[in-house]
């Protein structure tokens, strides 16, 4: 059968690329084209693969963040991010411990080899998540006043052991400026910190107070800045009061660079925009503006986009915030840390599992839009791939079926990414992406870094489409070697050192 003629782009309007980042592990592991072939014949399409090995570097990274500035305190992965067993596992074996938010996290992180020492629970949570918690000698990171009595009443009542808790606060406010952080449905409002301390003072025989927190839902430095210092100022009260806080939680929110080139981020951003004012033929499925839109001729609304190029993200954005000035203190942050000789503790989730892993989804049709756009229908759905959902807008890499010729040579053609679900609204992006060939039926699509969010969070059992299974890839005598996520531990693989 004669393979429909690609589409080309009209003369002046180039392909607007959309390159991933790839660590040099990832880019490996995402050219073995024949192992990720019988992969996904094997094990079918969507698939889950994650480098638990890339965890070490990622670890350090931040490591590296801490001794530079002469801070103690630990690195919890907010287990949300991903459900793989060989990740958390692999953490195990590192310096990092585990931030769970349900009895099942917690379960698992008991079970993939942390010691209760080195979790912490978070969220707002069930009596039985607080129970166990309290069982097995888990930190408790206290979500509200209410959430501390529970706990007290659990620990008196079924003779636990004292449980040792931090604060999660929220409602910051600068100096002298108005409520800066959002308002959020999790933690404590500062005002009303009193009734809290009070109830800390009563509780003292069952908990131990060892910190304040924040998890600020934002890439907003200056907000942190003040959310940290204000734990330094909560923590001095406690203090006052007779406590013997150690620790400040600054949780997560390190951000990771999708993209390769800013270059390429900027002038999708300019495109989108002439796009959205019909300077330029669409760049969307229908139009769509991703926030944008046009009203007589001018811009309106905002981006909702992850700001897909960030030269700063991950640890570079732990080492800005630790250098900010304390906004009204004014000495940097880590200073004010150590002066007070707190332990600093994060909460990285999708920073720490940064290149970690990728969605593989098998290509199943291709035909043409009446506009002629060609429509590249996937083994997958939107669920399966995140990416879209999470605002994060990055090309998947094309691996081609070994040995098979192609249609068109020529390349590069834009198409439309449709998904596995029979709703008008399953596109796997809203973006036309630009793929360097046309692809067959039996080639795979590889969605690169979506360890963080964009593998496991939204799929989802509609229409009984497969959920993805995972498969753990890791080095060994020089090669990619495979075992299912749960089949994975870290006592496989020789890391190279190169
Ligand atoms: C989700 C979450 C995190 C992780 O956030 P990232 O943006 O993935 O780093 C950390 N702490 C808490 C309490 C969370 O809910």
């Amino acid at each position: 059968m004669q393979p429909p003629p690609p589409h080309r782009a009209p003369p002046g309007q180039e392909p607007l690329y959309l390159s991933p980042r790839l660590a040099p592990p990832l880019a490996s592991a995402l050219k073995a084209a024949e192992l990720l072939h019988s992969l996904t014949d094997a094990l079918g399409s969507p698939l889950n693969l994650v480098l638990p090995e890339q965890l070490a570097e990622n670890v350090e990274r931040f490591r590296a963040v801490y001794r530079s500035h002469h801070l103690a305190g630990e690195i919890f992965f907010a287990h949300k991010a991903n459900r793989s067993s060989a990740l958390a596992r692999q953490l195990a074996a590192l310096d990092a411990g585990m931030d769970v938010a349900s009895v099942a996290e917690l379960q698992h992180a008991l079970g993939a080899g942390f010691a209760p020492q080195r979790i912490m629970a978070t969220g707002p949570k069930t009596s039985e998540f607080l129970w166990l918690a309290a069982r097995v000698g888990v930190t408790v990171n206290l979500d509200s006043r209410a959430e501390l009595e529970e706990l007290a009443a659990l620990v008196r009542k079924h003779a636990l052991p004292r449980v040792a808790v931090l604060l999660r606060l929220s409602g910051f406010r600068g100096p002298g400026a108005p409520v800066l952080s959002r308002p959020s449905r999790f933690g404590t409002d500062l005002a009303e910190l009193d009734g809290l301390l009070e109830a800390v003072e009563r509780h003292q025989d069952v908990v131990e107070l060892t910190g304040a927190a924040y998890h600020l839902d934002t890439m907003g430095l200056p907000e942190k800045a003040i959310a940290l210092e204000a734990c330094v100022n909560v923590l001095d009260e406690c203090r006052r009061r007779g406590l013997r806080p150690r620790a400040v939680d600054v949780g997560g929110g390190y951000g990771v660079n999708y993209l390769a080139d800013q270059a390429q981020w900027d002038r999708y951003g300019t495109e989108l925009t002439n796009a959205v004012l019909g300077r330029r033929p669409p760049l969307t499925w229908q139009g769509h503006g991703y926030g944008l839109r046009a009203e007589a001729g001018t811009l309106r609304g905002t981006l909702g986009l992850y700001p897909g190029h960030r030269p700063v993200a991950a640890a570079g954005y732990l080492e800005e915030l630790l250098t900010l000035q304390a906004p009204s203190l004014g000495r940097p942050l880590a200073t004010l840390l150590l002066e007070n000789l707190y332990d600093l503790q994060i909460e990285p989730g999708r920073a720490l599992v940064d290149q970690c892993g990728a969605v593989l989804a098998r290509v199943v049709e291709v035909r043409h839009t009446a506009d002629g756009v060609p429509l590249v229908r996937l083994a997958a759905n939107a669920g399966d791939i995140g990416l879209e959902q999470h605002g994060v807008l990055v090309d998947p890499l094309l691996i081609d079926r070994q040995g098979r010729g192609w249609a068109d040579e020529a390349g590069p053609v834009g198409v439309h990414l449709a998904g596995n679900l029979c709703l008008e609204s399953d596109l796997i992006t809203r973006r036309q992406v630009f793929l360097p060939r046309l692809p067959q039926p039996g080639d795979l699509l590889a969605f690169a870094n979506t360890a963080g969010y964009c593998m496991d969070f939204t799929a989802h059992h509609a229409m009984r489409q497969p959920l993805a299974r995972t498969v753990a890839l890791y080095r060994e005598d020089g090669s990619w070697r495979w075992r299912l996520d749960d089949q994975y531990w870290p006592i496989f693989g020789t890391r190279e050192n190169s």
